[in-house]
């Protein structure tokens, strides 16, 4: 067997000091007694954090200023400052780009649709999964996120909603993503407490829908498991790339950890756990992985191991810089979909928001 990369082992250096958001409610009114404060603070700051959608101690008038200031200290370091906003779809993709306390960038993307607003996170700095067309998977890992600095983009993601900063005026942060940089299921019990946090209700959390939360895996199958068991209700994302064992050895390396067999099986588990159809992410790239034979395979395999329980999400290959692929030709792809859906199998095209400002998968970090 080869031997692989750091998949459950990441560095734990240069996490950000902890912070409110990664403690339990109980740990929280600890914390703040150990400040010597009333434990009822703990919850005052956490509906200022969950609820208000604030960490600026002058928004936090119902806590004496002395001891705001040493609750917001010692509680709620900063995690991030922000370098760089882009806007792009006539203002309704908003790409942010993120420094934490050690320097690291990561970044997230905003995107306002009529009927939902979606937000994509990064889970990690960097990637040790090594999908040589991916942008972040060339760097390489630098560090897991911590729960706090997972759950601040979402925050952040929803207080620009709240505060109607993208066109539309003000609205809700509905859905979340996690495909933003990194391997989530590689950073499990963080990224697992993140989204207890996103899903709970004010004042322990952000009141966003489990159904509503995707989380996409390279197909990690004792982590796709062992979500399985949390029996939360969010929707899994298994990145296939292709349903051959051969091609995706080089697409996705950590197949030759879990081959397609495999990850197919626990995505089954899993959606036989939930009751919920589960998303097969496909990145269409020209003469790699799109030819006829290739959609046909997938649609029956994906029957096979699926049934009805499978929807197949093309992602036109977004070109990262320096790479000799390329996204397929439309005609290409319009008969890819076509051959999937007569396996009987779900599947659309992926719309590619934001691509002029480079924000998809990892390229705005990538950039600098
Ligand atoms: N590590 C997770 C989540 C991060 S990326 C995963 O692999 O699922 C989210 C999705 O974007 C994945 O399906 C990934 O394969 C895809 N992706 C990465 N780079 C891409 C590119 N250049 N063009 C199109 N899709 C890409």
């Amino acid at each position: 067997m080869t031997s692989l990369p750091l998949v459950f082992d990441a560095p734990k250096r240069g996490l950000p000091p902890r912070h409110l958001v990664d403690l339990t409610p109980a740990e929280r009114q600890e914390a703040v007694e150990q400040l010597g404060e009333k434990p009822f603070r703990a919850k005052q700051l956490s509906n200022h954090y969950f609820g208000r959608l604030t960490v600026d101690p002058a928004d936090m008038t119902d806590i004496p200023a002395a001891s705001r200031d040493k609750l917001v200290s010692d509680l709620m370091p900063p995690l991030f400052t922000t370098v760089r906003k882009v806007t792009c779809d006539e203002g309704t993709t908003s790409k942010t780009l993120l420094r934490a306390h050690d320097g690291t960038l990561i970044e997230s993307v905003l995107m306002r649709y009529p009927d939902r607003a979606t937000l994509c996170i990064s889970s990690q700095a960097g990637c040790g999964m090594a999908c040589p067309f991916c942008a972040t998977g060339q760097g390489g890992l630098q560090r897991n996120l911590s729960t706090a600095e997972i759950v601040d983009q979402v925050r952040m993601g929803a207080k620009a909603m709240r505060d109607g900063e993208l066109p539309g005026g003000p609205g809700r942060l509905s859905n979340i993503v996690f495909m933003g940089m990194g391997e989530p299921l590689a950073n499990y019990k963080r990224v697992i407490e993140a989204v207890r946090r996103i899903t709970e209700p004010a004042p322990d959390g952000l009141g966003i829908s489990q159904r509503t939360v995707t989380v996409s895996t390279v197909g990690l199958v004792p982590a796709i498991r062992k979500l399985t068991e949390e029996k939360m209700q969010v929707r899994l994302a298994v990145s296939l790339h292709t349903p051959d064992d051969e091609l995706r050895n080089t697409l996705v390396p950590v197949n030759t950890r879990w081959d397609v067999a495999e990850v197919l099986e626990a995505a089954r588990g899993y959606a036989d756990q939930t009751g919920r159809r589960v998303s097969i992410e496909y990145a269409l790239i020209r003469d790699i992985n799109d030819q006829p034979w290739r959609a046909d395979l997938l649609g029956k395999k994906l029957r096979k191991h699926l049934g009805q329980f499978v929807h197949v999400n093309l992602i036109p290959l977004n070109p990262t810089p320096g790479s000799k692929w390329d996204a397929s030709p439309k005609p290409v792809e319009r008969e890819f979909v076509r051959r999937v859906r007569e396996q009987g199998v779900e599947c659309t095209v992926r719309d590619t928001r934001g691509q002029e400002i480079a924000a998809a998968c990892g390229q705005l970090a990538a950039e600098g």
